[in-house]
């Protein structure tokens, strides 16, 4: 007796996924990734896009997440200097105070 504890030959199952990751089959539209990388998903479109990323690990959408995050962080950069700048200036005040 063989094969009743694992149906599908493993060999195949890796065909499958390669093949559906090559012809992108399920890819989500990058407006979806998007939404995705700011939370904004939620239920079945979450999950899908959850498991195209994780499990099917799309090396496409990841990269276009990749992106996607890499482009959100250039657009804070401002802001976190600007607050680093207002903490020195604060800290500076505060140091001459203490000195004072
Ligand atoms: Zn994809």
């Amino acid at each position: 007796m063989t094969g009743a504890e694992d149906p599908i030959d493993p060999q195949l199952a890796f065909t499958v996924a390669a093949v559906w990751r090559e012809a992108r089959i399920s890819c989500p539209h990058p407006d979806l990734l998007q939404s995705f990388a700011q939370g904004g998903l939620s239920g079945g479109a979450a999950e899908f896009v959850a498991f195209h990323l994780q499990d099917s690990r799309c090396p496409w959408c990841n990269a276009v997440l990749e992106d996607l995050r890499a482009r959100d962080d250039a657009a804070r950069a401002p802001v976190l200097a600007d607050l680093r700048d207002r903490l020195l200036r604060s800290t500076a005040a505060a140091l001459r105070r203490t000195r004072a």
